[in-house]
């Protein structure tokens, strides 16, 4: 079974392989941006304070995300999963832990993605036309680059400490298909 995180800062490529590498895999790709973002069309007071949490780059409460990603993966706990842009907090690793020892079941997979920040603006701002986010413009990249190094950062250093064994690093300067075909070959 095939229980796997994708860590790096917004921009690094992380959903791009999460979703290759789930396709590959045929398990589920949990991506709770995307998840929020669905929610956001949801004409209710639950999506309208998304809207400005999520727009102005800050985080959503851990007590949302945590019941986004567990009510998920009760349906998934027995073919697999992708993590992406999960957990982002310690309080997050913190609740995934404790929800996986529940349910006996863990991590075997950690890719932690880096990409220099000129790299990742750049990228950022072209993501911007095609997909046209709010979240991704200049003013608010900033934002969200300085909560993944608040935060972020310091729950996947916490997973390299605990469990260096399952932890991979990715150059995300690469082109895609090189950084897929590292993480296969580390898959297989
Ligand atoms: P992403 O597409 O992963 O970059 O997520 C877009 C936005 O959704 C982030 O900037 C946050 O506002 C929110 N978000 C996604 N995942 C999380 C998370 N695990 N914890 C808190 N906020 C999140």
């Amino acid at each position: 079974m095939y229980n796997i995180i994708f860590f790096g800062p917004p921009g690094a490529g992380k959903g791009t392989q999460a979703k290759i590498i789930s396709q590959y895999l045929n398990i589920s790709h949990l991506s709770t941006g995307d998840i929020l973002r669905k929610k956001l069309l949801d004409d209710d007071d639950l999506a309208l304070e998304l809207k400005k949490i999520m727009s102005s780059g800050n985080l959503v409460s851990d007590e949302i995300l945590n019941s986004i990603v567990s009510s998920r993966l009760i349906n998934e706990s027995n073919k697999g999963f992708i993590l992406d842009g999960y957990p982002r907090t310690l309080k997050q690793s913190e609740f995934l832990n404790k929800f996986l020892l529940d349910s006996s079941n863990e991590i075997n997979y950690i890719f932690n993605i880096h990409i220099n920040f000129e790299i990742l603006r750049d990228r950022i701002l072209k993501r911007s036309k095609e997909e046209s986010r709010d979240d991704d413009n200049i003013d608010v990249i900033e934002t969200r680059y300085k909560e993944y190094i608040n935060s972020t950062q310091k729950v996947s250093n916490f997973y390299k400490d605990r469990n260096p064994e399952l932890f991979y690093e990715l150059d995300g300067s690469l082109q895609i298909e090189e950084i897929t075909k590292k993480i296969k070959e580390i898959l297989e």
